[in-house]
């Protein structure tokens, strides 16, 4: 399948920097165009090489693209979608790497005119920071991209933008819109909001402790901390897209912790011990996948 000639990454963040690294690591000798909001951001991705060139509108950026890839906040994806629309050429894919899927696919398509294809996807793969400066050429080694192509999806295109993200170091994988965002519900959207509320339950606390909760914060505390001080933007616009499947899935969590609560207080160990068994079988299915490392505190190289 042909490589693309011109990519364009609109918003120059983690995911779009470390696209730009990714491609240029795989020697792809397509040209990087770029557009981000601020100047400063502009500088930056260029300083970095995470692009070839920047402009200071969406529009400009996509001109001759065969590949444009939205890699902004998932709450400003359509706006930007009605901007480079009519600059659109013949036949390009235009991608995006929203974390939520299926109001962002409604929220783009309306834009697109029919002679480009629409082809939606959701690299699993971050870290807590942002910005121009965050990305890097590794984040999507062996890490799962999802595309979520609907019915009227051109296959060769489908299959086009798939042979990228395996050249970028990711495994891909299709699935319906609807279905991705309950997944990511489970796995991505819900916990981050379990570690926002216990930073923030840390955070009462500490007017009680004083620094305690921050001097002797323990391995899992920590682990809150850094899932919490992910990017506001990003992760308000996640729950405000995603709100059905999280609503769901903080339902059944709810549930579940009244029932581990009532365990506790009830004594009942047993219950308990079986719980914390089956969890623990989780994890080590999921070193096994190869999507984490058994190494103690997760590999993390300690300050
Ligand atoms: P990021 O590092 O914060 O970068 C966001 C980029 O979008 C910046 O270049 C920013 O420009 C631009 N931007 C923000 N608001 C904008 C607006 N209103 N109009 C125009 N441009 C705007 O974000 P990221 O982590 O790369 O995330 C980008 C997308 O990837 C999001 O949709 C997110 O859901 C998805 N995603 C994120 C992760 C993750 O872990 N971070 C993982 C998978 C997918 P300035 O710098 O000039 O402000």
């Amino acid at each position: 399948m042909a490589e693309y000639k011109h990519v364009a990454l609109i918003g120059l963040g983690l995911i779009a920097g470390s696209i730009g690294l990714a491609m240029r690591r795989a020697g792809m000798t397509a040209r990087i165009s770029g557009y981000a909001r601020s100047a400063a951001t502009r500088a930056r991705a260029l300083e970095r090489g995470l692009v070839d060139e920047c402009f200071e509108s969406a529009a400009e950026a996509v001109v001759g693209a065969d590949l444009v890839i939205l890699c902004v906040p998932v709450g400003v994806m359509g706006a930007l979608a009605a901007e480079i629309a009519p600059h659109l050429a013949s036949g390009a894919t235009v991608s995006d790497v929203g974390s939520v899927k299926a109001e962002v696919m409604e929220a783009i398509a309306p834009h697109l005119p029919d002679n480009v294809h629409f082809v939606p996807a959701h690299p699993l793969a971050g870290t807590e920071h942002s910005g121009p400066d965050s990305g890097f050429a590794s984040l999507f080694d062996n890490r799962w991209c999802l595309m979520t192509p609907d019915e009227g999806s051109d296959p060769e295109a489908v299959q086009r933008l798939i042979d990228y993200w395996r050249a970028l170091g990711a495994r891909v994988d299709t699935m319906d819109a609807a279905h991705h965002d309950l997944v990511v519900a489970v796995t991505s959207h819900a916990p981050h909001l379990i570690a926002y509320t216990m930073v923030g339950v840390a955070d009462d606390l500490k007017r009680v402790t004083e620094s305690e909760v921050i001097n002797y914060s323990a391995g899992g505390f920590r682990d809150f901390t850094r899932i919490a001080s992910s990017d506001p933007t990003m992760w308000r616009d996640v729950f405000l897209h995603n709100k059905a499947a999280t609503l769901e899935i903080l339902g059944r969590f709810t549930e579940e912790l009244f029932a581990l609560q009532r365990a506790i207080r009830t004594g009942d160990g047993d219950m308990l011990h079986d719980y914390f068994t089956r969890t623990r079988a989780i994890r080590r299915g999921i070193i096994d996948a190869g999507q984490d490392s058994a190494a103690p505190d997760f590999g993390r190289v300690k300050p």
